[in-house]
């Protein structure tokens, strides 16, 4: 069915991001805003507006209520959450389906079975996924925690079967350690995900982030779109992103992108998804599977020229893929950087007014953001202001280009991780691609020496 009117459930680039896919598509839009966004891009661009809440996101974002009556008011015959807030909620995606809404995502079970990371990893080895090494479900008690570690050799991580955003996670390196940090990790999966199960896996030594996305039909075919490295992290979270990897070779990428189109069109899987692996060694091993639209989706589009956001709508309208496997071409190399609103070196948050702002152009240099001269970052969300997405045919091109782009940059007001951008640049580690999970902090350390 042709979608007339998109609500997106969602604010700051993304919602930028798909309006502008519905605008080209001929798909009208309704922008949802807490009062605290009344004045953001997406919102005055948007073809109409509904305020859903006080600023604080439980309240607007992430109130269900209200979004569902936006969408019934406004007459919006379907909801695109974007990332974070509702993207990953089963129940939500339950709930719109309900209303007779079209939910621009996944498939609610699979979204729920994959947001279970203990259910993820056993659906990912039945599919044929490779995986760390670890329990295969729940960790009951010490004894057999004691017994798995024994097989499969310390170090290892605990991490929370609900786990998400990096938290609750706890490397343990000796035996006597394990029953205290065990504990401790159930009592912060507890605290922060409301379910205190836990799981084991071997604790990789030096690996790299590397991340396949996906799209299905929902009726059992599938693609894959090719790598993203994404090791520059810090805190867990992704700073820099680059397609294709540095290390991944033709070869790799044919091999595994035809594991995960498989395991997807086995499952059925419907709309986007990322699959994550930790690399070491030349094996891939499987993390989890991430079943929405990424931050980091458009390096992806850059070196593919397929609009993710395009095809995710496709879908939803029951449309097939618009592209084959065999139609396919990975061409170039691309970069994100993840501009946030913070202090370059200590990385405290700084919201505030925005004075001047300038935005790099140019052939082959995207820029996703909501910022204009004038406007007011609000303190209650994420810290992310921007993406600088840069192409080039050649990852040494790509380099210069994003070098020079950033050069151009401008953002007035308030301080920003422009700055640490530009000295990653000058890192010739980084500038040969040498780098794996742990190796941004590493850096960040030293320039703090
Ligand atoms: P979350 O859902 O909280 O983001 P993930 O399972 O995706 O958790 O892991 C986040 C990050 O934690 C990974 O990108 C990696 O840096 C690190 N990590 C997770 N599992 C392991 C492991 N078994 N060995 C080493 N590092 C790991």
């Amino acid at each position: 069915m042709a979608i007339q009117k998109v609500l997106i459930a969602n604010r700051g680039e993304i919602a930028l991001r798909i309006h502008r896919a519905c605008h080209e598509m001929g798909i009208k839009t309704v922008a949802v805003h807490s009062t605290a966004d009344a004045d953001a891009m997406h919102v005055r661009l948007a073809d109409q507006a509904v305020c859903i809440g006080p600023p604080p996101a439980g309240e607007s974002y992430l109130n269900i209520p209200n979004i569902i009556s936006a969408a019934e008011i406004s007459g919006a015959d379907a909801i695109h959450p974007g990332y974070g807030f509702l993207s990953e909620n089963a129940r939500f995606a339950e709930i719109v389906e309900l209303h007779n809404i079209i939910w621009i995502g996944p498939k609610p079970e699979h979204i729920r079975t994959m947001g279970d990371k203990i259910e993820a990893k056993l659906t990912a080895a039945k599919l044929g996924l490779p995986l760390v090494p670890g329990s295969d479900g729940p960790l009951n008690d010490i004894a057999e925690a004691k017994r798995i570690a024994t097989v499969i050799g310390y170090p290892v991580i605990i991490k929370a079967a609900s786990g998400g955003g990096g938290r609750g996670m706890k490397v343990v390196t000796s035996e006597d350690q394990l029953e205290s940090l065990m504990s401790q990790a159930g009592s912060e999966a507890k605290a922060a995900f409301g379910d205190a199960t836990v799981y084991m896996e071997k604790y990789l030594g030096d690996p790299r982030h590397i991340e396949f996305q996906v799209f299905g039909d929902g009726n059992g075919n599938a693609i894959h779109l090719g790598e993203r490295d994404c090791s520059l992290q810090r805190r867990h979270q992704k700073v820099l992103e680059e397609a294709p990897s540095p290390v991944i070779t033709a070869d790799q990428r044919a091999h595994m992108g035809g594991i995960v189109a498989r395991a997807m069109a086995d499952m059925g899987y419907r709309g986007a998804g990322t699959i994550e692996f930790l690399y070491e060694n030349e094996e891939f091993y499987f993390i989890e599977m991430n079943t929405r639209l990424q931050v980091e989706h458009p390096v992806t589009e850059m070196i593919t020229g397929v609009d993710l956001v395009r095809e995710q709508i496709r879908i939803a309208e029951g449309r097939p893929l618009s592209v084959t496997q065999e139609d396919l071409q990975f061409r170039g190399h691309a970069i994100e950087c993840r501009i946030n609103a913070e202090d370059p070196r200590t990385f405290a948050p700084s919201p505030g007014l925005v004075k001047g702002f300038h935005a790099p152009g140019g052939m082959h240099v995207r820029v996703d953001s909501g910022l204009y001269a004038g406007y007011r970052i609000p303190p209650y969300y994420d810290s992310m202001i921007a993406k600088l997405i840069v192409y080039g045919t050649t990852r040494e091109g790509c380099l210069r280009r994003l070098r020079r782009a950033l050069e151009e940059f401008v953002i007035e007001g308030v301080k920003t991780t422009i700055p640490l951008h530009q000295a990653l640049l000058d890192d010739p580690e980084f500038q040969r691609g040498e780098y794996t999970i742990k190796w941004l902090e590493e850096w960040l350390a030293e320039q703090g020496a």
